[in-house]
């Protein structure tokens, strides 16, 4: 058979799957802990289980419940546990406080793109950082919905680094600042969360850094990530919001039941039919995260990585160029 293929693609990327481990004992995780709200203790068949050796071993009768995850009712009891373990194991890396709802949604980042502003508007303008591709495709997207998208900085010819913060030109009371933590194409990141005026929502699109490092989700009223980067496969996106934003009356009437974070908050994520499959690799990438250390190692790992492609770059005297600033480079150090 062919050798197998590695994929350097961002997404869809790769997931764990070899099966390196030889532990069988089971083992137990206790989420009660920090700002998990759950007292539930779940148990991990085993501590190293890679994620597509999982998949593929139950694919036909998931926990020999004698049905197929692929053919599971997103409203069964057994779904529903895997919504509730996701969330908490999401609760429990990132730390978010109590205050928050998670929610499983589709349409891609891209869906986001439209998501935000219909649901954030309140006065109508909002500030967008513009530093790559993704952050542009979002302030243009945005301008449908709102009556006045600022940028707070110039757009650059080019998108190699971040523009000075203390240069922003923020709107007083803008609906929210909005910014994109690391931008996928161009390789530009956020090493810090910017600065953002307390009664301006800070929103983020973390597609391609989520959960590599940690940060402090009570700084943002919105965040989210596509999984298909770091933590699943296509098909759900993860969106954190804080709970007083779910009762936007000035919200766009016009926003989509499947767009809309009141709606689907309101139905843990089951308003229509999710992306079950997706959720359910999700949540197994979650618990290989939580099992091989959590963000700390995650961290760690994405150091790690960057360092062997950047010292090649840096070292190749010109053969290969990496225009981005040092200092934005994503996970530069
Ligand atoms: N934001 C970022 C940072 C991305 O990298 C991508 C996809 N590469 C998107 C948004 C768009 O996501 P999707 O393709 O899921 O719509």
């Amino acid at each position: 058979s062919l050798p197998p293929v590695i994929n350097f693609a961002a997404g869809p990327s790769k997931l764990p799957e070899e099966v390196k481990s030889s532990v069988n004992s089971t083992h137990i995780v206790n989420l009660e802990n920090g700002h998990c709200s759950s007292s539930a203790n779940f148990i991990f068949p085993n501590p190293n289980q890679q994620v597509i050796a999982n998949i593929a071993a139950e694919l036909e009768s998931y926990q020999g419940k004698g049905i197929s995850i692929l053919c599971m009712s997103h409203r069964s009891a057994d779904f529903l546990k895997i919504i509730n373990k996701a969330q908490e194991i999401l609760k429990q890396l990132l730390g978010i406080p109590d205050n928050y709802k998670i929610l499983f949604l589709q349409g891609g980042g891209t869906g986001q793109f439209s998501a935000v502003p219909m649901n954030l508007l309140r006065t109508g303008t909002a500030d967008y950082v513009v530093t790559g591709t993704w952050s542009d495709k979002a302030s243009k997207e945005a301008k449908k919905y709102m009556h006045q998208v600022n940028l707070v900085a110039p757009k650059p010819q080019t998108f190699t680094s971040i523009p000075d913060r203390v240069n922003w030109k923020l709107t007083d009371g803008a609906d929210y600042l909005y910014y994109c933590a690391n931008e996928t194409v161009h390789g530009v990141e956020f090493h810090e969360t910017p600065l953002c005026p307390d009664d301006v929502t800070l929103v983020s699109d973390m597609s391609s850094n989520f959960l590599s490092r940690q940060i402090d989700v009570s700084k943002y009223g919105l965040i989210f990530a596509g999984a298909q980067k770091n933590v699943g496969p296509a098909g759900v996106v993860v969106a954190i919001i804080r709970e007083d934003l779910l009762k936007n009356e000035l919200k766009n009437p016009q926003t989509p039941l499947v767009l809309d974070y009141a709606d689907q908050a309101k139905n843990n994520s089951v308003a229509n039919t999710p992306c079950t499959f997706g959720i359910y690799a999700l949540e197994l990438v979650l618990e290989w995260i939580l099992n091989q250390g959590g963000l700390e190692e995650m961290e760690r790992r994405s150091r790690e990585k960057a360092a062997l492609i950047y010292d090649v770059i840096d070292a190749s005297a010109g053969f290969y160029s990496n225009p981005v600033a040092p200092l934005c480079r994503s996970r530069y150090l």
